[in-house]
């Protein structure tokens, strides 16, 4: 690929991390999803192929004409949500779910598995000295555990149920802690996500092939149910156990994106009046939430990086290990100024 130009509002950055995200792997092995084939997307205009990475930071290296909020040397992390400013959803703020929602690094215009990429100004956020590359490519994640928390309506004082301590479920986790609750039930087969959950603030983890989703909730929650049950694991019990789970009008949200239809009976939700919503992505506001967020607990989301790899290395080390070998990875990590031989696994 060429290196990418500036153009107007657009800001050059060098990137220093770049996380692969569950959606990448879903686009490799089961896609294509959401990136564009035939008809150009109608922010980006671009079809396949195109540049992946959506979870990045790094340093800019040259501003386009227009260019107001950052400067040449400034850290930032991008925000990957791209949106009309148009339509009736971003009159509302409601910019994730714009009628046109695109994503920088999935439906063209760039993305952050390369040396250099080019970001519209507007989806920056400049980062704090505490904030490393690394830990700024944990921001987009992140600020999707903020937006989850949001909408769920969960409050200090309430029990909330967790199903799944991958990257996502984990920043759920914080993302609740950040809120003040201080009841948070984790479900996770993998004890290495398990003990992560714990570490990052989770009262009570459990692993569903020994113990009881539902049993263990309720007396976490001293018989109650949770105010909220964040799925995502998205496994096959998983919704009918959030369900089960939550308390008289309680909140399910759907953080997690399905392979296949599943069975599920709604006539569950009558009995509780229990609302299923889905969550996706984040606004601005959740993002500089996150900023804030990661600056006082940047040592607990390093955490999170499993593994640092060079470009090079993308393909075997990253996708193809993520998807088709058996591992314990939370977060891999690209780094495309490192060398291939400086691939490593991080400590934790
Ligand atoms: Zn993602
Ligand atoms: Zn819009």
């Amino acid at each position: 690929m060429p290196e990418p130009g500036v153009r107007p509002g657009t800001v050059k950055i060098q990137v220093g991390a770049a996380g692969i995200c569950g959606s990448d792997i879903h686009e490799y092995v089961g896609g294509p999803i959401s990136v564009p084939m035939s008809s150009p997307h109608p922010l980006t205009g671009e079809t396949a192929p195109v540049v992946f990475g959506h979870e990045l930071a790094g340093t800019v290296t040259e501003i386009g004409p227009g260019v107001t909020r950052v400067d040449v040397g400034d850290r930032v992390a991008v925000n990957a949500a791209l949106s009309c400013g148009r339509c009736d959803s971003c009159a509302h703020g409601w910019t994730n779910v714009c009628r046109s929602i695109g994503f920088h690094g999935v439906t063209g215009g760039g993305g952050g598995f390369a040396a250099f990429d080019v970001v519209p100004e507007s989806n920056l956020h400049r980062l704090p000295d505490e904030i490393s590359d690394e830990v700024g490519a944990l921001l987009e994640p992140l600020a999707t555990g903020f937006h989850a928390v949001d909408l769920s309506g969960a409050r200090q004082g309430d029990g909330v149920l967790v199903l799944g301590a991958g990257p996502v479920g984990l920043m759920v986790v914080l993302a609740c802690v950040a809120a003040g609750i201080e009841n948070i039930v984790v479900v996770e087969p993998s004890a290495t996500r398990r003990s992560l959950a714990a570490v990052f603030g989770a009262t009570r983890c459990l692993d569903p092939r020994t113990e009881s989703v539902v049993d263990v909730t309720h007396n976490e929650t001293r018989g109650h149910g949770a105010a909220a049950a964040f799925d995502a694991a998205a496994a096959p019990t998983s919704l009918a156990d959030a369900v089960a789970s939550t308390r008289p009008r309680g909140t399910i949200v759907n953080i997690a994106a399905w392979e296949k239809p599943t069975p599920f009976d709604p006539t569950t939700l009558l009995f509780r009046e229990t609302l299923l919503r889905g969550s996706l992505a984040y606004t601005v506001g959740d993002f500089d939430r996150g900023v804030a967020f990661a600056a006082d607990h940047a040592a607990t989301l390093e955490r999170l990086i499993t593994r640092v790899i060079g470009l090079d290395d993308v393909i075997t080390e990253g996708f193809d290990r993520l998807a088709f070998e058996r591992h314990d990875d939370i977060k891999v990590l690209v780094r495309p100024g490192a060398a291939p031989s400086a691939a490593s696994t991080a400590a934790g």
